[in-house]
């Protein structure tokens, strides 16, 4: 492969985040969706020349994410459009994607659309879930009372067990359980998520709630401490540390009593990993921004059109990821930084 570009502080390029829609059909409060998309959002062939040219700096893993994806008419179109990325060799100089994974809510994940996500190519699922009882669930997903909200845990349970039947093997580490955890909303669902992930032989990768976009809320009180996630848990199912994968986001614990079955917790607030963070996001109308807190972003359409251009598309990526210094998180830690007003959440897909 050739030479991949290093940004400011050393750091290589990886993953990409690919967010498909601002738009959802839940209303999380702690991520507050667009109700509608911005204008001209990129195109299936203007989202394949940008995953090729990331792949060409480096980028081997691809995350599908939103808003809600699955609202995504050509989400499966896009996912097997994708796949010779995928059957390149890994030396070949232009690079190879290996994995395609999603993130969604999971309430459009009906039987028929898992196996065809499947049958499309994608490899791995994270559904999000914030409770276990139709309460919790209507509070962290902003829906009307214990009712909905229990429609809305029917539909994500019934996912978990389509995503399952269609093949994306927990074991294999295919099939994760995503949850918020905020103080006053839902730190009380901590062990029933848990358990309801053991039971499910889920990974369940518990969540700092972080300031993300400007009006979600965000107060520091409101963060739970990972520390203290697993320290609850730990109590009553001891733990032991499995530690973080380099360029991971999330610390991985053990539990004693299970073999294979792993809690994990992401903590971008109280232990940020800015230091080997190899993440670019790009919105669904095509900003990139190479942080989660970033201000603000590169508008990568000029490249894109009228048709886009390979060589001009990679040149402007691979100077965006050069001069890319952010590391907001562990500078707030450091500093408590003042920093510019941060995109929204599902603007920039999580
Ligand atoms: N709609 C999909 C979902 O909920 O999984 C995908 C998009 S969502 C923005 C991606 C992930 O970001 C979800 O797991 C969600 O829980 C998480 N998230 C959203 N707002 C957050 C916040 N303020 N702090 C921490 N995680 C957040
Ligand atoms: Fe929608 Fe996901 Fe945001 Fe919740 S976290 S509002 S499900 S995009």
């Amino acid at each position: 492969m050739a030479e991949r570009p290093l940004d400011l502080h050393g750091r290589p390029l990886g993953v990409l985040r690919l967010s498909l829609t601002a738009r959802c059909n839940l209303a999380c409060p702690y991520c507050c969706p667009d109700v509608e998309d911005p204008p001209d959002l990129l195109t299936l062939p203007e989202r394949v020349a940008l995953v090729e040219a990331t792949v060409g700096l480096g980028v081997h893993t691809l995350r599908l994410t939103g808003g809600e994806p699955l609202l995504h008419r050509h989400l499966e179109e896009l996912i097997a459009s994708l796949q010779p990325l995928r059957q390149r060799d890994p030396s070949d100089p232009r690079g190879a994607l290996r994995e395609i994974a999603l993130t969604s809510n999971g309430v459009l994940l009906s039987a028929d659309r898992a196996r065809q996500l499947k049958a499309a190519g994608l490899d791995r699922i994270t559904l999000s879930l914030d409770g276990t009882d139709g309460a919790s669930v209507a509070r962290m997903a902003g829906l009307g009372g214990a009712a909905a909200g229990g429609a809305v845990l029917e539909k994500v349970l019934a996912a978990i067990g389509h995503a399952r039947q269609a093949g994306f093997d927990p074991a294999r580490g295919a099939l994760k359980l995503n949850a918020v955890i905020t103080r006053s909303g839902n730190a009380d669902q901590l062990l029933p998520l848990a358990e309801l992930a053991r039971q499910q032989g889920l990974e369940l990768r518990l969540i700092e709630f972080m300031d993300v976009g400007n009006r979600n809320g965000w107060a520091p009180e409101q963060v739970l401490p990972a520390a203290e996630m697993v320290a609850r848990i730990g109590a009553v199912w001891p733990l032991e540390p499995v530690g973080r994968s380099p360029h991971g986001t999330a610390s991985r614990w053990r539990y004693r009593d299970r073999d294979g079955t792993h809690l994990a917790v992401v903590a971008s607030i109280t232990a940020p990993f800015c230091g080997d963070c190899n993440r670019l996001r790009i919105t669904a109308d095509g900003v990139a921004y190479s942080c989660l807190f970033a201000g603000s972003g590169t508008d990568l359409r000029p490249w894109l059109r009228p048709l886009p251009e390979p060589a001009r598309l990679r040149q402007a990526l691979e100077g965006l990821w050069r001069a890319r210094r952010d590391r907001w998180s562990e500078e707030r830690l450091e500093a408590a930084a003042q920093r510019p007003a941060p995109a929204e959440m599902a603007y920039l897909g999580g």
